[in-house]
């Protein structure tokens, strides 16, 4: 097996410290929903730990929680909430996200609030071997101490002071000093500590946690490509001067950004898709087809076309794999072994996710082929389904329970009454079975309210229809409907 190390820039042959693989991730920051970003981000290591378990390692998966931050505080304020309810709202809801995405559970999610004792050993032991230092309150950390400061993001010290300065405030001795123990001001949650009340940097929990749960040298770290300066090159400077042990991680694995177009998708530009937004409209298995459907340190278009796509591939997936095999089998049987070798070789090079879903098509076309002729399938089904797990997919189908459709007569009474039209049309039917001709003449409705400019009907249609799981969505081509999943 191949990876790329973003240390060295190039694939190295994977070869951990053990038989358990010692995984770390950087986790989420619970101050709001989570997007499509932490999709890809977190369905790629998770594809990650499945391969490694199929190729037989054991994996040992740590992702820390940081539900302490500035973020936490100001929207904690702004809702008028504490941090922690804050911070325990939006981790329930990332958990019920990576349910819903079949992204299996981290072994452990240490809390930067449950882990003080640990954080302030590791500051300590830096202060204590000068790399870093208190100053009002707060510590830092030197980091001219280090001298290959700067390895895994391939920056030198003057590139990196390009835009740094001390700001208003802070005690630092060098513009490149980051914060590892920062002091609280009146009024903000606080822990004790010897440099006085405050909360731990963000840094300097992801070293602490590593360190606790899977020791000196991990074989895996993971995040995306935004975190490697200066998050990731911080914690290194941190557990390498702390523990004294080098390196810290074997193999360094960043997964690309999701663009929306031509733009990185960010919660700063305004224009994130949300999980649940995005769960609301694709099945589990499209989203993940999406996200595994170009290489993993590629950036990755967001494109209602690609989804559709890829729901589109979903379900020749599940018809092959969800056909009765018993008319096959007079002897002759198809051969999957050898897409199940294409699919190793595809994985075991650096984890080309793109390159095994299409032999996953590949095996699926030559099923329906066996099908078609009489050959067993059977076994070549079962692979199918192997390998498809290995990817996370489900391979279940949206369970679409039948709609009632007297549950939308009374919206329909609604905007023929704000209306003042249509009632003609709608007695040609009022007694149809199907509920589809019941919510495209709701739709039609609320058009010519819009037309009418009574936009404030309207919206109430819409909203009456998303408490009945429709959802109408305005296209260039007209309103188009969906159900929620
Ligand atoms: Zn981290």
């Amino acid at each position: 097996m191949k990876v790329f190390n973003t240390l060295s820039r190039q694939k190295e042959e994977f070869l951990p410290q053990g038989d358990e693989v010692k995984m770390y991730v950087c986790g989420i920051t619970p101050y709001d929903e989570a997007h499509l970003g932490h999709a890809m981000s977190y369905i790629i290591f998770d594809v990650i730990r499945r391969y490694l378990q199929f190729r037989g390692y054991k994996v040992k998966y740590v992702q820390n929680i940081t539900d302490i931050d500035d973020k936490i505080i100001d929207r904690a304020n702004k809702l008028g909430i504490s941090t922690r309810e804050l911070a325990e709202k939006f981790t329930d809801s990332y958990f019920a996200d990576m349910d819903a995405l079949n992204i299996g559970r981290a072994d452990i999610y240490p809390r930067a609030t449950k882990e003080i004792p640990k954080i302030i050993e590791v500051i300590q032991g830096l202060i204590d071997k000068g790399y870093a230092y208190p100053a009002q309150g707060s510590a830092y950390f030197r980091v001219r101490n280090v001298p290959d400061y700067g390895k895994l993001s391939h920056r030198n010290l003057e590139s990196m002071m390009a835009g740094m300065r001390i700001e208003a405030g802070e005690e630092k001795e060098h513009p490149t000093d980051f914060v590892l123990w920062k002091a609280s001001k009146p009024g903000e949650p606080a822990w004790e500590s010897p440099w006085g009340p405050g909360r731990p940097g963000w840094h300097i929990e992801c070293s602490a946690m590593s360190l606790k749960y899977l020791g000196n040298t991990l074989d895996i770290h993971g995040g995306g490509q935004d975190l490697v300066f200066p998050h990731h090159e911080n914690e290194i400077a941190q557990s390498e001067s702390f523990t004294g042990v080098k390196p810290f991680v074997k193999y360094w694995l960043h997964n690309g950004m999701v663009q929306l177009g031509e733009e990185k998708m960010s919660k700063s530009l305004g224009n994130l898709i949300t999980i649940k937004e995005a769960l609301d409209r694709y099945g589990t298995d499209a989203i993940r087809i999406f996200a595994l459907s170009s290489h993993y340190r590629s950036p990755l278009t967001y494109s209602e076309e690609i989804l559709e796509a890829a729901e589109g591939g979903v379900e020749r997936l599940l018809r092959v794999i969800s056909r009765d095999d018993s008319t096959g089998g007079k002897g002759k049987a198809l051969d999957a072994k050898p897409y199940y070798n294409e699919f190793v070789e595809a994985m075991d090079d650096d984890f080309n996710t793109a390159q095994a879903i299409a032999t996953l098509f590949d095996l699926a076309r030559e099923i329906n082929r066996a099908d078609e002729s009489g050959i067993d399938a059977s076994k070549a089904r079962e692979i199918l389904k192997e390998l498809g797990g290995v990817l996370g997919l489900t391979f279940k189908a949206a369970e679409e329970p039948a709609l009632d459709v007297e549950q939308f007569k009374p919206i329909i009474k609604f905007g023929i009454a704000k209306s003042g039209k249509k009632k003609l049309e709608y007695e040609k039917v009022i007694d149809s079975p199907d509920a589809k001709v019941h919510i495209q003449f709701i739709s039609e409705l609320r058009d010519a309210l819009r037309r009418d400019k009574n936009f404030q009907s309207a919206d109430e249609i819409r909203a009456k229809l998303a408490e009945l799981g429709i959802v109408l969505e305005d296209t260039p081509k007209g309103t188009v409907w969906k159900r929620k999943r």
